[in-house]
């Protein structure tokens, strides 16, 4: 676990980390120095790798920008640099998005009370899903589960359905076919609520899961 810090120029590898990032999104200049700093820095800290070398042994000024794109995404890569949500806010943008099909689907979240918060004290860094009476459990979603709406959906909906069955002790969701709990993940490119029975089905979209699936046993005192 990393120290808490929101200034990454403390430390010359993640600020070398952060200007090529920005400059690879058309933020910031995108320096082959950089690159090659970047290179030094990390042969320093002992990488080896392919990426590390060749930042290391070609001269900056020979680099042509589109080798320097493609050189310094791979450095970033080698470095396991994982950006924040404050250099990219368009996934926690996503992330935020995902949660409404997820708390149709899991009524027990709360409703539109639970919110999706930035973990700032993770490392590396992550969101979670704080439900309506304040039960936030202890995984988190990393940054790159916003990378694109249905991997953020399935991934909201695990990490929420992980909640609920921490604090409820049952599974849920459950198969409205077959009573099992159904387990969210990317099928198909679409974020389905999937059931193993049978060989496996996807029970629904997330999002759309019939009411019989969503209540069963969902009600203690009431009908099941
Ligand atoms: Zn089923």
């Amino acid at each position: 676990m990393g120290d808490v810090t929101d200034d990454p120029v403390d430390d010359p590898v993640e600020a070398l980390c952060v200007r090529l990032h920005r400059g690879l999104r058309g933020e910031g200049p995108l320096a082959a120095a950089d690159a090659a700093a970047l290179g030094c820095a990390l042969l320093a800290l002992g990488h080896r790798g392919p990426a590390v070398r060749e930042a290391v042994e070609r001269r900056p000024a020979d680099v042509p920008p589109a080798e320097a794109a493609d050189l310094a995404a791979r450095l970033l890569a080698e470095a396991g640099f994982e950006p924040g949500f404050d250099l990219v806010p368009e996934r926690l943008e996503t992330l935020r998005r995902a949660l409404e099909p997820v708390l149709r689907d899991l009524p027990g979240a709360g409703g539109p009370g639970a919110r999706l918060v930035v973990q700032d004290a993770w490392y590396p860094p992550s969101a979670g899903v704080v439900l309506a009476d304040g039960w936030l459990h202890g995984g988190g979603l990393p940054v790159c589960a916003g990378g694109d709406p249905v991997t953020a959906v399935a991934a909201v909906a695990a990490h929420v359905q992980e909640s609920l069955m921490e604090r409820d002790r049952r599974a849920l969701p459950l198969c409205p076919d077959h009573g099992l709990g159904l387990h969210a993940l990317r099928h198909s490119d679409a974020a389905v609520w999937w059931c193993t029975a049978d060989g496996g089905h996807p029970a629904a979209a997330i999002g759309r899961l019939p009411r019989t699936g969503r209540n069963r046993d969902d009600r203690p005192g009431r009908r099941a």
